[in-house]
């Protein structure tokens, strides 16, 4: 790529940002577009004060006032408001504006000048992006002991970040878990593979046998599950008959307001008519889910699940962790998610069939992860613009208008790279439903490792060997040593791609996300149609993780990359890191919802994506010098790259171990608070109430209107 195609996207990316903004800053100070902009601060019943005045400038005027505002959130408020979760993203953009910003200071200081003056002779009569990187150092030059420096500086730094990160994130979930020590999943553990009790003919008693028994003094109560498809489909019939039922009477009020004439008259004894007919039907199916819910029909679908709960959480804490029965098979035990995480339907699956579920799940995975190549491929086909013209002569046409191929090459094959790419997370987390988690937290998380690969395998290293790819994944197979070589020449030759991509990932994906043009037009057309006349329900959707820990991962992945290889990406990558830090701090305080809280264990996972970005970079290197006849520089590189693989053997025991269990000194700990507030009993008889299933939960939806079209918004 030329200067010139360069300038381009970054003119077009940075232009499109600024209107996107702009338009955003405007939007965010309508009143109307408050269940947009505000969804969860409305959720929270929060007051928003908006200049209501119709003729005021600053209501129409664009303002910065919203990235002051999101400068000046401190962490601990969006622990305490969001939760540490919430935390862990904002996290992870302020590593990469920390590492991204050391490495612009070394590359600006010390590589680019080294790169610029790196051809011995001066023979540089083309003006390319190539002078700033390490392709302009000669073969065998002494200059490249410098970018060896370089890499283990850089190396070093981001394990020193990593660590402190994974130790602060630590500290910070064990005061999680205790400022949330109310919660009920503390003192509750989920049994399954519960054996069938023969003497009383079912299995919820053989629950309370086998705790009793084992647990005297501890065990508390326990919550069998059932199978409730039919009564959760008549729930949900019996809503939809609800919602039409309030906009019938809603629809009669407003008539009654406003009734002249007798033909209006006639129109509304035919919707009386109506309204009383879906009552009818309503008063039915509420009598059948009476029956399913009855006792006697319920304990023919028992499934062999139960939440137990324990009189403390050392006990629950104990018990979750150790093997119940001989029988490995049975009486599983694992501490439970917490109430409103619970994915019910996937409890249903019985768990010895749970392996095969995981299996299919990968596999799918792995089959998209291959097979999107077709479209990203021909995606980088249009960015070589020169292949086009060989394939569409027609496409010669573009040449006619100045300024328009720089546009092409520039800005289009990220772009529709992007919207392929946006649909990813959608189909990943609809498969990882699939596979059986006990927990939504747990489906995402898994989502999150996919999309992840799905980017690294598909963005970042298609870009890389796209063109001869067959070939060259053939070559590699057959000769794994050449690997380096190979990944290095393609790193260096594909560095300007990735800068465009960086550019249009950061500057249009974080200003479409904050500008939510897709709520925004439903809402529109919502409207429209309503003539405006409803009040209107908050968009309320969760916290979109599977989307943005991957991507910001995939551009810490890139940045690392070229940290040594091609400086001039860095500062780039700042803004980036600065825009995402800024709109995703908007998005948590006003916009998103929480639905769950899981104390940060999406860290350790972030931890392992930046830990694979840095064995990359070093992989990279290691070829580079091999490519450009340095070998003592090459075979120096091993030692800090078996460093890194030991650093992150260490971080598994050190750290890793906390994330994934409840240590019995905090739960210890927790009680005796408990105790000295005299809080302990109240808990656990909480915790014992908490987990009802839903096919188990009362009919409570014909209350009024605005509760039960909320629905639309709840994310699921
Ligand atoms: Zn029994």
């Amino acid at each position: 790529m030329n200067p010139e195609s360069l300038i381009a996207s970054v003119a077009i990316n940075f232009g499109l940002a600024m209107v996107v903004l702009s338009l955003f800053s405007i939007l965010k100070k309508q009143p109307s577009n408050a269940p947009i902009y505000y969804a969860r601060r409305l959720s929270l019943n929060h007051q928003i004060h908006f200049d209501r005045r119709f003729f005021s400038l600053r209501r129409y005027c664009p303002s910065l006032s919203w990235i002051s505002r999101s400068f000046r959130v401190p962490e601990t408020e969006i622990l305490h408001a969001s939760g540490l979760d919430a935390l862990v993203v904002i996290r992870l953009f302020k590593f990469g504006i920390k590492f991204s910003v050391v490495c612009t200071v070394v590359g600006l200081a010390v590589l680019i000048p080294v790169n610029y003056n790196g051809q011995d002779e001066l023979s540089i009569t083309y003006h390319s992006m190539d002078a700033f990187t390490i392709s302009n150092i000669s073969r065998g030059s002494d200059r490249l002991w410098i970018h060896f420096g370089c890499l283990w500086f850089l190396s070093f730094y981001a394990l020193y970040l990593l660590y402190k990160e994974y130790n602060e994130i630590l500290i910070k979930r064990i005061q999680q878990l205790q400022q949330i020590r109310d919660r009920p999943d503390q003192f509750t553990v989920l049994v399954r593979e519960i054996p069938f009790c023969t003497e009383h003919k079912a299995r919820a008693c053989s629950a309370d046998h086998f705790f009793s028994k084992y647990y005297p003094h501890d065990y508390h109560s326990y919550q069998i599950l059932y199978n409730g498809k039919d009564v959760e489909e008549l729930m949900n019939q019996a809503k939809s008959i609800a919602r039409k039922i309030n906009n019938l009477k809603e629809r009669s009020e407003v008539k009654q307001t406003n009734r002249s004439g007798t033909f209006l008259l006639d129109k509304s004894d035919r919707e009386e008519a109506k309204l009383a007919l879906q009552e009818e039907k309503l008063e039915e199916l509420r009598l059948k889910i009476n029956q399913l819910q009855s006792e006697s029909t319920l304990k023919q679908k028992e499934l062999p699940v139960a939440f137990v709960t324990f009189k403390s959480r050392l006990a629950a804490t104990l018990v979750a962790q150790s093997q119940q029965h001989s029988h490995p098979l049975s009486w599983i035990t694992s501490m439970a998610p917490e109430p409103r995480d619970v994915s019910w339907r996937n409890l249903v699956i019985p768990y010895r069939i749970l392996p095969l579920c995981r299996l299919g799940v990968f596999l799918t995975a792995t089959l998209l992860t291959i097979f999107f190549a077709i479209p990203v491929t021909a995606v980088q086909g249009i960015a070589k613009f020169e292949k086009l013209k060989k394939w569409f002569p027609p496409a010669m046409a573009i040449q006619l208008i100045p300024g328009l191929s720089s546009v092409i090459t520039g800005y289009l094959p990220s772009a529709i790279l992007k919207g392929f790419i946006y649909i990813i997370p959608f189909a990943m987390l609809g498969m990882a439903k699939l596979g059986g988690s006990i927990s939504k937290s747990k489906e995402e998380i898994k989502t999150c490792n996919m999309v992840f690969y799905f980017l690294v395998g598909n963005v970042f290293f298609l870009s890389l060997l796209s063109g001869s790819l067959l070939d060259q994944i053939g070559e590699s197979f057959s000769h794994p040593k050449d690997f380096p070589a190979r990944l290095a020449s393609a790193v260096s030759a594909q560095a300007d791609f990735f800068m465009t991509y960086i550019l249009t990932d950061g500057l249009s994906g974080f200003s479409l996300e904050i500008l939510q043009p897709g709520l925004l037009s439903w809402d529109c057309i919502k409207s429209c149609f309503y003539c405006g006349r409803k009040e209107k329900n908050p968009y309320l959707y969760s916290l979109p993780y599977c989307r943005v820990i991957p991507m910001a991962s995939l551009s810490i992945l890139i940045g690392m990359v070229y940290a040594v290889v091609s400086p001039l990406l860095l500062p780039f990558l700042i803004g980036y890191f600065c825009l995402g830090y800024l709109v995703f701090i908007n998005q948590i305080e006003d916009v998103y919802d929480i639905i769950y809280e899981t104390c940060g264990e999406y860290w350790p996972h972030i931890h392992s994506y930046i830990l694979m970005a840095v064995v990359l970079m070093q992989i990279t290197m290691i070829g580079l010098f091999g490519l450009k006849s340095k070998p003592a520089a090459s075979i120096s590189t091993i030692p800090l790259l078996l460093l890194t693989l030991m650093f992150n053997e260490y971080c598994k025991i050190r750290f890793l171990p906390s994330f994934r269990n409840f240590s019995v000194q905090s739960a210890m700990k927790n009680d005796e608070l408990d105790m000295k507030s005299n809080r302990l009993e109240a808990n656990y008889e909480n915790a014992s109430n908490a987990y009802s299933p839903p096919c188990l939960q009362p009919l409570n939806f014909v209350a009024s209107g605005s509760s039960s079209t909320r629905l639309f918004g709840s994310s699921s």
